[in-house]
């Protein structure tokens, strides 16, 4: 991974995916530290009332909605009240700005495969990426990596786990060769979910909001349903093999209901670090942000005596199989996990809307997976066409699945 070395300049920020759950954390921190940041660009999909209130407060010079009369509204509100802000609409400009010269740093908080892209667009401009957007690493995970590399682009990780593991590798460390350091392995700390303890039968009949109350984390709702399948921690295991090259099998989960060891590394010595701290993602959008420097994140210092034990048990694949069929997808290889992230999608969009139950999520993803087997993957092009094709059979899928 490589590190930009930290100046005295104001960073200036692009925030994709502003009025999200991510992006709101991140604007909190941001809004702490007017001496180090600024924002040229604010992106948001439809939360136009949202996006509206954080240009007022943060002026960047763009604002990108995806409707273009959603933009047009929103650039006339703006300019109506004296700002500046240029609004655009559309695809092709959110991975414009995304890549423009006016930002050093791009925060990738979009959810799902609708970020790869704008995603991409940053780490192709060499810009310093601070990656939420863990289903864009998931899908193009190599072709990511090397364009990573090719830009000089520098990925620094958002997501708490992986910020964790990135905080208590070696430093000055070098992607691949952790085992060469004498990382034995990563383990990623999983809260679980809403449903750790629920008796099995009642899976079957568990609601959205459910799904949705997170005992620990308050996230969006996609993301939030990914924890209680346990799917997400299948996309955090595949994410954290790209992000510091390292085999499945050096990626363990184990469930860590109080959610404040984030996660640890594991050392040939039989040492292992962790890094704790609050529930609260503007710890490591702070640390992200401000790396190798440390600002305050408006997070309090844990109170170890109040928290008191920290328990660990094995996560329950027999449940929440999502988990194993991530470990499959990544054994699998070629565009399996393509596969993987676009059934998921689908799978919890239809059960987020009442089509599917909770249980069905897994079964759906499986039955993608079994049909479409592993393509390789040579281009980008290949995985949009990979995720279309897992898309389509999913959402065919979706209406064989009875209620
Ligand atoms: P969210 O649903 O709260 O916000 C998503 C953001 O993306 C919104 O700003 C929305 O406008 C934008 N967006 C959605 N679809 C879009 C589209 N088609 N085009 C353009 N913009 C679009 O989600 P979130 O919880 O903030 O999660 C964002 C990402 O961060 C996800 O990949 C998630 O896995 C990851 N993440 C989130 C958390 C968390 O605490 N919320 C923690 C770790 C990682
Ligand atoms: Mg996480």
């Amino acid at each position: 991974m490589n590190v930009l070395p930290s100046g005295s300049a104001k960073q200036s920020v692009t925030l994709l995916g502003a009025t999200g759950s991510i992006g709101v954390s991140a604007l909190d921190v941001i809004a702490r530290h007017p001496d180090r940041y600024s924002v040229h660009a604010l992106t948001a999909h439809r939360n136009v009332a949202r996006l509206e209130q954080q240009c007022r407060q943060f002026r960047p010079e763009l604002a990108v909605l995806d409707d273009a009369r959603e933009a047009g509204e929103l650039q006339q509100r703006l300019h109506a009240s004296g700002l500046q802000t240029r609004v655009r609409a559309g695809r092709r400009a959110l991975e414009e700005v995304a890549g423009d010269g006016g930002s050093d740093t791009v925060i990738a908080g979009i959810v799902g495969a609708a970020g790869l892209a704008s995603t991409l667009a940053a780490v192709n401009a060499g810009k310093r990426i601070l990656l939420a957007n863990k289903e864009a690493l998931v899908m193009a995970g190599q072709l990511f990596m090397d364009a990573v590399v090719r830009h000089g682009a520098t990925l620094l990780p958002l997501d708490s786990e992986h910020n964790a593991v990135f905080q208590c590798l070696p430093s000055g460390f070098r992607r691949g060769e952790l085992v060469e350091r004498g990382v034995a392995r990563v383990l990623l700390t999983a809260s679980g979910g809403p449903f750790r303890c629920l008796p099995t039968a009642q899976l079957a009949h568990v609601t959205p909001e459910q799904a949705c109350a997170h005992p620990n984390w308050n996230m969006g709702r996609k993301i939030s349903v990914d924890s209680a399948t346990l799917m997400n921690k299948g996309l955090e295991m595949i994410e954290a093999c790209w992000l510091f090259g390292l085999p499945g099998e050096r990626v363990d989960v184990v469930v860590h209901p109080q959610s404040i060891i984030h996660s640890l590394v594991e050392y040939v010595d039989g040492s292992m670090l962790a890094q704790l701290g609050n529930p609260d993602m503007r710890t490591p959008i702070a640390h992200a942000l401000a790396y190798p420097e440390r600002i305050g994140s408006g997070v309090a210092g844990l109170d170890l005596v109040a928290a008191a034990r920290l328990d660990f048990e094995p996560p329950d694949v027999s449940r929440f199989p999502c988990l194993s069929l991530a470990y499959q997808a990544l054994e699998a290889g070629g565009d399996a996990c393509i596969s993987l992230n676009a059934a998921n999608e689908v799978a919890v969009d239809a059960f987020l809307h009442g089509k599917l139950r909770f249980t069905q999520i897994a079964d759906l993803i499986q039955a993608v997976l079994e049909r479409l087997g592993a393509e390789p993957v040579l281009a980008l092009d290949d995985v949009f066409s990979a995720d279309e094709r897992a898309r389509s059979l999913a959402r065919e899928r979706v209406g064989g699945f009875l209620q």
